[in-house]
């Protein structure tokens, strides 16, 4: 049997497990940081929590006969992307990214491009007075000085407390989100600002097609860079095939 660890949180690493679990040969583990109330569960066996660290992962590898590692976590999830690397490294045990590609500028797209959080809250009061904002929770705390701007919060869990915002109104909501949808939603709001993250993938597009159609500037969060040397693929299909090269694993 070859034990395949996928570190999860997006609706790739989903993919991944319902397309691997019933494989002859291969026994796959997903792994989840539990933030989300009822998750997409992927099938198989599932684990659930922080490994404490990339020395706990790396001692979770060795300690479960982990054969091959894949890093399927959200482009944003840095830490937990570095740690994967580093325990990899550590515990002698080969890793595979899969990263959806990012998404590109189409004509008509008026993206205003920033390294990270902290930019985004400073170009948003230069760009708009009403944002839609989608960046995630933990994310929000970089807006709390942003006095000017009124903001669409959308998230998929309820918060646990007051958003650390001075004005906004939270929806709750969980994608795949249709164009036509965050369309009506954005005009139903008069929203003039879309703040993003680069995710890539096609679950979130539709508030970036949206915003072309409404002719809506959007700050885009570029991603943290992916550790160099490592092999990455950027689709599920490309995930499967590698796989099958490394470990085998017959279709059953
Ligand atoms: P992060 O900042 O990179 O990671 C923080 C810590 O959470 C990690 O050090 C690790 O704890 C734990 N962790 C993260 N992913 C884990 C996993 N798949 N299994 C077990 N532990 C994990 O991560 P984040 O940005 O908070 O994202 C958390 C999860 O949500 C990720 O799995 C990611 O794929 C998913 N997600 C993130 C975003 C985003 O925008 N960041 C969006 C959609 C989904 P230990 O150090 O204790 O091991």
């Amino acid at each position: 049997m070859t034990r395949i660890l996928i570190l999860g949180g997006t609706r790739e690493a989903v993919e991944l497990a319902q397309r691997l679990h019933e494989r002859a040969g291969l026994q796959i583990v997903s792994s989840l940081a539990g933030r989300t109330r009822t998750p997409h569960m992927p099938p198989g066996e599932v684990r659930v929590g922080g490994f404490g660290g990339s020395a706990g992962l790396r001692d979770y590898l060795i300690r479960e006969r982990i054969d091959l590692l894949v890093d399927a976590t959200h482009p944003f999830a840095e830490r937990m992307h570095g740690n994967a690397v580093r325990a990899s490294r550590e515990g002698g045990v080969p890793i595979l990214r899969l990263e959806r590609s990012a998404w590109r500028q189409e004509p008509g797209d008026r993206w205003i491009a920033v390294d990270g959080v902290e930019d985004a809250a400073q170009a948003a009061p230069e760009h708009g007075r009403r944002a839609f904002l989608t960046t995630g929770v933990k994310e929000l705390a970089a807006f709390r000085e942003i006095e000017p701007v009124w903001f669409l919060v959308r998230l998929v869990d309820p918060p646990a407390a007051p958003l650390p915002l001075h004005h906004y109104e939270l929806i709750l909501g969980r994608g795949p989100f249709a164009a036509t949808d965050e369309e009506a939603l954005m005009r139903h709001h008069r929203i003039d600002l879309l703040i993003s993250k680069e995710s890539g993938g096609d679950s979130t597009y539709g508030k970036i097609a949206a915003a072309r159609i409404l002719n809506i500037p959007v700050i885009m969060i570029r991603r943290p860079a992916t550790s160099s040397g490592l092999e990455v693929v950027a689709s599920t299909d490309a995930a499967v095939e590698r796989i099958a090269e490394l470990c085998g694993g017959r279709p059953s």
